[in-house]
């Protein structure tokens, strides 16, 4: 069963704010493929990396890095609005922390393109312990049979789900 639970990045920022989403996502119950803010996730994605970016897979997770000149390696993770900051913040986290388990050491990156804003991401060890924790919390809820019900929070406006959780 363990071997079946695939942490991934994205399910790990769904996690932050819907455990719920999390779990439909897991079992890649497709949401509403036509929801206005699956096409914006699906343009962000597809038009998120510029020149000297590439996609890099590691363990579950895709992930968008580029090398600066310094040398440093930057993850970044592109949403498109401040709202889900908190989440992706945590979605980094894990891709560094996913990074540093394979010697490799990096910083994160997220950025809003609609709002032109650009936050600074590094891994502390407290970061780490949280994000260890957020992730076994995960894998339990993962592990059940049967979503959690669903709980009428702000995001619920914007997420793809919203017919199935409350038609
Ligand atoms: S509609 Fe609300 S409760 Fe349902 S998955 Fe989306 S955020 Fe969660």
């Amino acid at each position: 069963m363990e071997d079946e639970i695939r942490i991934n990045g994205t399910l790990v920022w769904y996690y932050t704010f819907c455990p719920r989403e999390a779990w439909l996502m897991s079992r890649q119950i497709t949401p509403d493929e036509d929801d206005e803010n699956v096409v914006i996730g699906r343009f962000l994605h597809e038009n998120r990396q510029p020149r000297g970016r590439k996609e890099v897979e590691v363990g579950h997770s895709k992930l968008d890095v580029v090398r600066r000149d310094s040398g440093t390696l930057v993850v970044t993770e592109v949403k498109k609005s401040r709202h889900s900051l908190k989440g992706a913040r945590m979605q980094v986290l894990f891709y560094l922390i996913e990074l540093r388990k394979r010697g490799i050491e990096a910083e994160g990156e997220l950025v809003v393109p609609e709002e032109r804003k650009v936050e600074r991401v590094v891994l502390t060890q407290e970061d780490r312990v949280k994000i260890e924790q957020t992730v076994e919390e995960l894998r339990a809820l993962l592990r059940r049979a049967t979503p959690p019900p669903p709980k009428r929070i702000p995001a619920c406006k914007r997420c793809a789900y919203g017919e199935y959780c409350w038609a």
